[in-house]
């Protein structure tokens, strides 16, 4: 088994049948480098070729399908340099070509009229007539298919492979020398535990079976555990990382709750807080007492009060002599945050400071100072906090707002502050579904704020066809002049950002034409303007000399205003269902009842229908959450694409969730039996970890 390694890292160029140039190609079109690489380039999928196709059922561009038809005619066509052979065939449905472009002279006898053929391929239409380009062909078998070719595994391939004689079959013929190598072998990698535990079919099974299934049982088999396999180590390798972390990294001790949060609480506080709120403080506050340094997710629909307990964990921080942090992702968003603690510490005798980019010369001195030396701080700001000149004489605690808008470097750089890393507290109002929070967060701990405070009153959805505008423009005057403020929220549409700023400020005219000043004032606000013109044209709005503000997505990240209580989202068709939620979440933030108004123009597609139809049956954000997952897989949605975690070769985080709890539970309980993976029955597991961190270096690094 020694040579294994070696074996499967073998340029695929070596393989019989690549040769140079074909691994080149491998390489840059498929990322298949080698032959391990070619190994775990399964089939996308599988096609039964016991099943035959009708011609006049063909419909679809997308399938593979399998027909048994004649001949009737052949022709060629075309000069001797383009030639292209079409050769007519036809069931008792109907009629179809099959054409080649390729191969033509060789191909031109094959094919006698009246003669029979299964034929096997892609169809596609052309001048609105179906045909088949490139099918395989083969003469009817007397016997029944071979068990082991009635499934057919697809791969994918590109128009360059194709080029070069690997499309799906030249693939998976290469696949085949590989899998007969005489040097071929696979090693399990999962304990005799766990193969039993789960009933899973070895790993050398798995891969043969995987590609050259030999029953449609075997096959599910063979996903089964190489999908588990996957999620598995996926799973061991976060949960060991947070043990790691854990060991290694201590924490600062917050034994006490002393005067700052006691007055806060008995004297500010103008509200009782949720019973939500306190299960997460508590649970923030028993891993800031616990000697160990905190790693906490904090999930919260907006407006559940994530930012208050945050407040409160910072004022814990300075009870026990510590400096806090709060970084948030944009300057408005961190001149809010800044505004609100302020007024809420007023009372008491804390310094609160703000850092932005747009913190003059000499106030940013003395703030980095006052870092220096004083004790008792909490610095609120953007990206600017982790600036290499700020120096905190003694951070206890971060608080990161909005977390998927940070990478992951820039909240390893705040860690490195200090000696000893602060505990860090990552808010999102983005609620993550579970199981991709598992994945993707799986090294963190989770709070969640599952409730919203009393006396909310749900926000009314509408959906409303552009045809409607007017009542729309109505029912907008009733509101403002009953006192109301109202957003506007235009797409993106093209992807120039000139033509963005065209339909936005078209859209803006209209606006202005339909609500005329000085009865009405608008305003517009958009991601191209200043930061100094962004937050002016905010400020007037949140000082109500605008009633109307017609904005692109700027907006959808946190600003609070409480007299804003009518969301319009034109074009609502073009947003993705998080985002429509996010931006729902800017109204119901006073006593008033507030109304989000989705317009879209004609027909829906039915992925716009679905966004549009979760929005008016719910308002959880975490069922929103799940469903934008599924419409959109998990590759869309924010963070997740940087994070490479996601990569999955075989395992799908939306289908495959009772596999991922499984490897979840099962690494779970392996490591809490064998922390550190030494034990003789586990060095299989650990052997394997070391393996794949070779492999993939900054893989997962994502905290
Ligand atoms: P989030 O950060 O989750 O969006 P915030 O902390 O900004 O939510 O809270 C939203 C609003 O609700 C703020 O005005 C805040 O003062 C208020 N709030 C927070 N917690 C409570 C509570 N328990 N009861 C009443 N109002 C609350
Ligand atoms: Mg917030």
């Amino acid at each position: 088994m020694v040579a294994l390694k070696p074996f499967l890292e073998t340029s695929v160029e070596y393989l019989k049948g690549v040769g140079p140039v074909r691994a080149e190609a491998l390489r840059t079109e498929l990322q298949i480098e080698t032959f391990g690489d070619l190994l775990t380039h399964f089939p996308f999928r599988y096609v039964d070729r016991s099943k035959m196709y009708r011609i006049a059922d063909i419909h679809d561009e997308n399938t593979f399908i399998q027909l048994r038809a004649r001949v009737i005619k052949t022709k060629l066509i075309g000069s001797p340099r383009s030639q292209r052979m079409v050769v007519s065939v036809e069931d008792e449905s109907g009629q179809i070509d099959l054409v080649w472009f390729q191969g033509v002279k060789w191909m031109a006898d094959k094919f006698a009229n009246g003669q029979e053929w299964i034929i096997f391929g892609k169809p596609q239409l052309f001048n609105g007539q179906w045909n088949i380009p490139h099918p395989e062909v083969e003469p009817p078998e007397k016997e029944p298919l071979p068990i082991s070719s009635i499934i057919q595994p697809i791969y994918s391939s590109t128009e360059k492979l194709k080029s070069k004689g690997l499309d799906y079959k030249g693939i998976g013929k290469l696949v085949k020398t590989l899998l007969l190598h005489e040097k071929f072998g696979i090693a399990e990698n999962l304990t005799p535990g766990i193969l039993e535990r789960l009933r899973l079919m070895g790993r050398a099974d798995a891969f043969l079976n995987i590609h050259f299934p030999r029953s449609p049982e075997l096959l599910e088999k063979a996903q089964v555990r190489l999908k588990f396999e996957e999620l598995f180590f996926i799973q061991l390798r976060l949960l060991k990382q947070r043990i790691n972390r854990l060991q290694k990294n201590e924490g600062h001790v917050f034994a006490t709750v002393g005067a700052y949060l006691n007055d806060f609480y008995h004297k500010y506080l103008t509200f009782e807080l949720t019973v939500a709120q306190k299960k997460v403080i508590r649970e923030i506050r028993a891993d800031m007492g616990s000697g160990k340094q905190m790693n906490r997710l904090l999930q919260g629909d907006v407006g559940s009060g994530k930012t208050m307990v945050a407040l409160m964990c910072m004022l814990i921080a300075l009870d026990n002599k510590y400096q806090a942090c709060m970084m948030a992702p944009t300057e408005i968003l961190a001149n809010q945050h800044f505004g609100n603690i302020s007024r809420m510490l007023a009372g008491l005798d804390v310094e609160v400071r703000l850092l932005t980019g747009s913190t003059k010369q000499a106030e940013r001195k003395e703030i980095i100072q006052l870092l220096e030396t004083e004790q008792q701080t909490i610095l609120i700001g953007t990206h600017a906090l982790i600036e290499e000149n700020v120096q905190f004489r003694n951070l206890g605690l971060v608080v990161i707002d909005e977390q998927h808008r940070f990478g992951v470097a820039q909240r390893a750089a705040l860690w490195e502050k200090n000696q000893k890393t602060p505990h860090v507290l990552v808010m999102t109002a983005t609620p993550i579904p579970r199981t991709l929070a598992m994945t993707l967060y799986g090294d963190l701990d989770s709070s969640v704020i599952d409730e919203l405070p009393p006396g909310r009153k749900p926000i009314i959805t509408k959906h409303v066809y552009d045809r409607d505008h007017y009542k729309v423009y109505n029912f907008l005057k009733q509101k403002i002049h009953q006192g109301s403020q109202v957003y506007i929220v235009y797409p993106l549409i093209e992807e120039s950002e000139t033509l963005d700023l065209k339909n936005l400020t078209e859209g803006y005219q209209t606006v202005v034409k339909e609500f005329p000043p000085p009865g009405f004032k608008a305003g517009m606000i958009h991601g191209r303007m200043k930061q100094q013109q962004k937050d002016a044209e905010m400020k007037r709005f949140l000082e109500k000399e605008t009633q109307i503000l017609v904005s692109t997505t700027v907006i959808e990240v946190g600003v609070d205003v409480p007299e804003a209580s009518v969301m319009v989202i034109e074009n609502a068709d073009r947003f993705g269902l998080s985002q429509l939620h996010q931006l729902r979440g800017r109204v119901g933030r006073g006593s008033s009842q507030s109304y989000c108004i989705l317009m879209t123009p004609g027909e829906l597609g039915n992925d716009a229908r679905t966004r549009i139809t979760t929005m008016l049956r719910t308002n959880d954000g975490f069922e929103i959450a799940e469903t934008d997952l599924r419409l959109r897989g998990p590759g869309d949605l924010q963070g997740t694409q940087q994070s490479g975690i996601l990569n999955l070769r075989v395992a799908d985080i939306i289908k495959d969730e009772k596999i991922l709890k499984f490897a979840r539970n099962i690494a779970s309980d392996i490591l809490n039996e064998d922390p550190g993976l030494r034990l003789e029955k586990n060095a299989i597991l650990a052997k394997h970890i070391v393996h794949i961190d070779e492999r993939q270096q900054n893989w997962g690094l994502i905290s």
